[in-house]
Order: C-alpha cells, then sequence, then structure tokens
C-alpha cells in the first residue's frame, strides 16, 4: 500500500533532478539536485544600483547603467535573484507553459533569498503581482506572478494586492522587440482594478526582468494611483 501511494506521489512529485535525471536524496527538497541547483547563477555586485544589470569588472554599485539613465523607469529599484539562464530559465518556462507547479517552489525559494538580502520589509506595505490579461490567465489557469508574490507575502508578512491594477491590453510575445518597442508595445497594458494604493509603498513581483517594460509601466499605473513608492522584484533576469 506504502509503496503504491509512494509511486503515486512520484508521479506527482517526481524523486529525480528534473535535469539531470539522479535520483534525488531524502534531504533533497524540490526537484532539482544540489549539483544543478549549483549552476544557478545568482545577481551580484556590482550591479546597476537601479535596474541590477550586473557590470563586468570593478565597479562601485552606485553607478546606474546606461538603460537606466536613458529609460527613466517608474519603479525606485529592480531586484532580480539570478540571471534568467539555464536551469532558472527552464524552471520559469516548464512552470508557465508546461504547468509543473513543482518548480514554484525553487523559483520562490530564489526569490525569498533576494529579498531577504535586499528589501527592508519593514518599508514595504503591501505586494502586488504583476497581473495577466484575463484571457491568458483563463487559458493558463494561474498567474505565476501571483504566486510567487503569495509566497513572499507568506514568508514576509506583508498583504498582497490583486486588484489595484488590470491588465487591459493583451500584449503579443515581445521577444523580438527592442526596449523602445516594447515600452511602445506596452503603454495603456494597464490600468487601475480598484482598489486604491495611495500613500502605499509597494513590492511589484514578476517571473522575468527583460527589458523592464512591464514593470515599468505597471509601475507607472501604480504611481498615478498614488502609490508613494514601487520597488520590482523578479526571479531572472535577462543580460
Ligand atoms: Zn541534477
Ligand atoms: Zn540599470
Amino acid at each position: 500500500m506504502l509503496e503504491k501511494i509512494r509511486a503515486a506521489l512520484d508521479l506527482i512529485y517526481p524523486r529525480n533532478c528534473q535535469f539531470c535525471t539522479v535520483p534525488l536524496l531524502e534531504q533533497e527538497r524540490g526537484v532539482i539536485c544540489t549539483s544543478c541547483l549549483g549552476m544557478v547563477k545568482r545577481i551580484e555586485p556590482p550591479f546597476c544600483r537601479r535596474c541590477s544589470l550586473p557590470f563586468a569588472g570593478q565597479f562601485d554599485d552606485q553607478i546606474e547603467c546606461g538603460y537606466c539613465q536613458e529609460l527613466k523607469f517608474h519603479f525606485s529599484l529592480a531586484i532580480a535573484a539570478c540571471r534568467a539562464e539555464g536551469v532558472v530559465r527552464d524552471c520559469i518556462h516548464r512552470l508557465k507553459y508546461k504547468r509543473e507547479m513543482y518548480y514554484l517552489k525553487h523559483l520562490a525559494s530564489w526569490l525569498i533569498g533576494a529579498g531577504r538580502v535586499r528589501v527592508n520589509w519593514q518599508e514595504v506595505d503591501a505586494i502586488v503581482p504583476v497581473p495577466l490579461h484575463s484571457v491568458k490567465k483563463r487559458e493558463r489557469e494561474f498567474n505565476q506572478a501571483e504566486l510567487l508574490a503569495r509566497q513572499l507575502s507568506r514568508e514576509f508578512g506583508k498583504p498582497i494586492i490583486t486588484n489595484a491594477v488590470r491588465r487591459i491590453k493583451e500584449t503579443q510575445t515581445q521577444t523580438k522587440l527592442d526596449a523602445h518597442a516594447r515600452r511602445a508595445n506596452l503603454r495603456d497594458a494597464f490600468a487601475a482594478g480598484g482598489q486604491p494604493v495611495t500613500g502605499l509603498r509597494l513590492v511589484l513581483v514578476d517571473d522575468v526582468f527583460t527589458t523592464g517594460a512591464t514593470l515599468d509601466s505597471c509601475a507607472n499605473l501604480l504611481r498615478n494611483q498614488g502609490a508613494v513608492d514601487v520597488l520590482a522584484m523578479t526571479v531572472a533576469r535577462g543580460i
């Protein structure tokens, strides 16, 4: 009987590393082995003080990168935990497009790790996930940003606000667009959702920072709705 339960559980929750297929040890929580986890590239200083873009070589991290100087983002800071490569990028894709929900645990642990080091939670009032368009949410059945935001909320004891902002424009896949085109594409993609954010200091959560256009557009709306600060957090950052 126990064997059967175990076998059934393994179907839902694999006991082999999902990247290199070695059997996972009892103490290895999640679905990735310690060795594959070791290949995850964290974003470490020196990096742009506003958008966390890593700099090669020796810089002090009081510098803003060229992008930030040019684009003038509406978030005060964007924190990313890892580079959007290899294991991290695959985890995000498998969660989003294959609905393999057990990757959430790993993604959340990287995000929480960055949150512990880089965010002063006493200066945060609430957490806001970047919304999906309702059509896309219906297709996917979940919003990965909201799942991540809930994990942060539980870890750091801050409320989550899911109806301050709505996505009103279904944006086409943006991977082929440059930063300026993405910003144009995302203009007016969000609208106020009803819940007030006046005077609040917010942490805005998404899975990936690519050019920052989505987070910027959403932060702009929240600031226009009266939020006094918007700090963006993502699991991964395209470099
Ligand atoms: Zn492995
Ligand atoms: Zn920057």
